[in-house]
């Protein structure tokens, strides 16, 4: 079973998305040393095979940001390590030059909309949209694999089909974008008024996006998004249970198995797709309740 060690380098962000789960601003108080990720670095060697996911805050706004991808690299060659990154900082194509020749196994960047007006307006930060996709354009021109997500919320849900239009018109060798359901919890939390909403009602802009993605031959898949939201010929683009062992051990926390936040409910027993259904966020249920679920008997309800 793969093990997957989450990594924080600092919670600092040149972002500041009114969705953000992170909250990176209240995180920004917790200093995160050079000297914690060193130690962090060579504690590694006790972990056998591991993936590393390489997260924050933005990483790429440490400074020694490359430094420390060197690091790993150099001492634990066989290892396979994500970036979950903004994008932005590799619109300096030096960076994203940089990176490839370090090898990640992808780097995955979210994006908003497919406007700059929507897009900036949820990351709070003028630019950042043509600073991603120029990021995005950077690493793909570095063959380093880039994996698209977008999270669903109440300011881009209508532009969800526009969304993936504008990824297959800009991005023609993407592997694959995912949709994602909204963790309320951190900054969404804080914005609720203007960034939630119920699932149900994003589930037809949910659907004819990827109408738009069968269509254009994009691989296009739905995480925290219940099969029994959406209509029975969607069901097979929504993603199933991994079996992974997921741990944090970040620079200032001991190794600790994470215990998955989103998942199924009781209501959910007797539903066809209980054993592989990753429901979706558990502080979505908190806030909004269980009532739009309904489960599934059999195949044709
Ligand atoms: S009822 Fe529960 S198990 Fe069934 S599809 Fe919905 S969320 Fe998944």
């Amino acid at each position: 079973m793969l093990k997957k060690i989450y990594c924080v380098f600092d919670y600092k962000c040149n972002n500041n998305c009114l969705h953000c789960a992170v909250d990176s601003e209240k995180n920004c108080g917790k200093i995160i040393t050079n000297q914690n990720i060193d130690k962090f670095i060579d504690s590694l060697k006790n972990e056998g095979d591991f993936e590393l996911e390489i997260s924050g805050g933005e990483p790429t706004c440490k400074k020694e940001f490359l430094y420390y991808i060197e690091r790993i690299v150099q001492k634990y060659p066989n290892t396979r390590y994500i970036v979950l990154s903004n994008g932005r900082n590799f619109s300096n194509k030096w960076l994203a030059e940089k990176l490839a020749e370090l090898n990640p196994l992808s780097v995955l960047i979210p994006i908003h909309a497919d406007t700059a007006e929507l897009h900036d307006r949820i990351s709070q930060s003028p630019g950042s949209f043509e600073e991603t996709l120029q990021g995005i354009e950077n690493l793909y021109d570095c063959d380093v694999q880039v994996g698209l997500k977008t999270v669903i919320n109440k300011i881009n849900y209508k532009r969800m089909p526009h969304l993936i239009e504008m990824v297959i018109r800009r991005f023609p060798n993407c592997p694959g974008i995912t949709i994602n359901g909204l963790d309320v919890q951190g900054k969404a939390l804080k914005n609720d008024k203007i960034i939630c909403i119920n699932i149900r009602e994003t589930i037809p802009y949910i659907e004819a996006a990827i109408d738009v993605a069968k269509k254009n031959g994009l691989y296009i898949t739905l995480y925290s998004i219940p099969p029994c939201m959406v209509k029975e010929k969607y069901r097979k683009y929504i993603g199933r249970k991994h079996k992974s062992n997921i741990f944090t051990k970040t620079p200032t926390t001991d190794m600790l198995k994470v215990t998955l936040m989103y998942g199924t409910v009781d209501k959910c027993k007797g539903c066809v797709y209980y054993k592989t259904c990753t429901g979706t966020w558990y502080s979505y249920f908190d806030y909004y309740g269980t009532d739009e679920l309904k489960p599934i008997r059999q195949n044709n309800d």
